[in-house]
């Protein structure tokens, strides 16, 4: 069994947090895992997390710590999923991509990039006789529906669990990768990508497979990143019409969360023996990573301004609850032959690595 991670991540203050309260600040740092956090009615509250990430970390700090120890997990085919939470503005995309997708500038660059350099650099010092594949899955959760970001025809995609992979998006466009250079595979451009709202849970499932020549077996191993929608309460938005659509689901879906995380951590057997992942496509989806198989780290994202401070508080007791979440990851090996095709979207692709590295 294993903990989740659970880590923290202030961002620098927003021009308009410093316009108004000038550089007050609501938190106070102990030491890098543990802080004091004020609310509007200066009430403090201590928290302790696996790490801190306070507003001078660098998107490398993160990687290293929280992602990188996942990443390792994946070539040794144990799944894992990174997932960003808090309220809107507060960091999650930036640090899952970076200030924009394809960041030039190495030091700017979020999860996602840096997951695609670390998967390529473990298969590159791998051994010769295993022929590797990287697919990627990219998928948004928006309204209660699972939307192929790949190709937006398919806008219903079904989570299904099948005995061998766990969760899987029946249907969803899996793209290979041929160079790792390509953030995007398959030559697309960042104008020809469809990329997620900020109001849908935005979903990139990597798999990669490993083919032993000598034993003939495939192992495989998934990681999941999970850009989730902002958790700030709908009253707080002000919104109407649509947007209030939207928020109300949204709540609905990170309230099923809530749900799913008190059902695995209350300690009652009675309660841990339902445990609702089936109301809302998000727990669905997150099944294996929270209480299945899976090493799951979660970074939870905060504004350190005292205008944020109750959203801030209620991002962290989520990831406090969090922390308590066991998961009991373990390897896969499937006994397919290694020629096997598996009739994914992309057809006769299923080449070798070897070649193309
Ligand atoms: P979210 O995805 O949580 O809604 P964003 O990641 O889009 O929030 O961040 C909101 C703004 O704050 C963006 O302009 C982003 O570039 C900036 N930002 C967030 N985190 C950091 C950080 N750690 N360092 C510098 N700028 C950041
Ligand atoms: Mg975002």
């Amino acid at each position: 069994m294993s903990n989740v991670t659970v880590c923290v991540r202030f961002r620098p203050l927003s021009s308009k947090e410093k316009r108004d309260l000038g550089d007050n600040i609501c938190i106070q740092s102990m030491d890098s895992e543990t802080f004091i956090i004020k609310d509007e009615k200066e009430e403090g509250f201590t928290f302790s997390f696996d790490k801190v990430f306070y507003e001078e970390s660098k998107q490398a700090d993160v990687y290293e710590f929280l992602v990188l120890p996942i990443v390792r997990d994946t070539v040794n085919s144990i799944n894992g999923t990174i997932i960003t939470y808090g309220q809107t503005g507060a960091g999650k995309t930036y640090s899952m991509e970076g200030p924009n997708i394809l960041e030039s500038d190495e030091r700017k660059k979020g999860i996602l990039p840096r997951v695609v350099d670390g998967l390529f650099a473990r298969i590159k010092t791998s051994a010769d006789s295993t022929k590797y594949t990287v697919k990627l899955s990219m998928v948004e959760i928006y309204m209660e529906k699972v939307r192929d970001l790949f190709d937006l025809s398919k806008d219903n995609i079904q989570i299904k669990e099948s005995k061998t992979q766990g969760i899987v998006l029946s249907g969803a466009t899996e793209v290979i990768y041929f160079l790792q250079k390509l953030l995007f595979p398959l030559g697309l451009t960042y104008t020809e990508m469809n990329m997620a709202s900020s109001r849908s849970h935005c979903v990139y499932m990597f798999t990669l497979n490993q083919e032993s020549i000598s034993e003939k077996r495939v192992k495989s191993g998934k990681l999941i990143l999970v850009d989730l929608a902002g958790s700030e309460k709908v009253e707080k938005t002000g919104a109407e019409g649509r947007v209030l659509e939207e928020a109300k689901t949204i709540n609905k879906s990170l309230s099923a969360l809530g749900n799913v995380i008190n059902a695995l951590t209350c300690g009652s057997p009675a309660k841990a023996n339902h445990i609702p992942y089936r109301d809302s496509k998000l727990t669905r989806m997150l099944q294996d990573a929270l209480g299945g198989n899976s090493r799951t780290a979660l970074l939870c994202c905060c504004s350190p301004s005292p205008s944020n401070a109750s959203e801030s508080l209620s991002t962290l007791r989520f990831g406090a609850r969090a922390k308590h979440i066991k998961t009991s990851p373990l390897v896969k090996v499937s006994e397919e032959k290694c020629s096997k095709k598996n009739g994914d979207a992309s057809g006769t692709r299923d080449e070798s690595f070897e070649k193309i590295l």
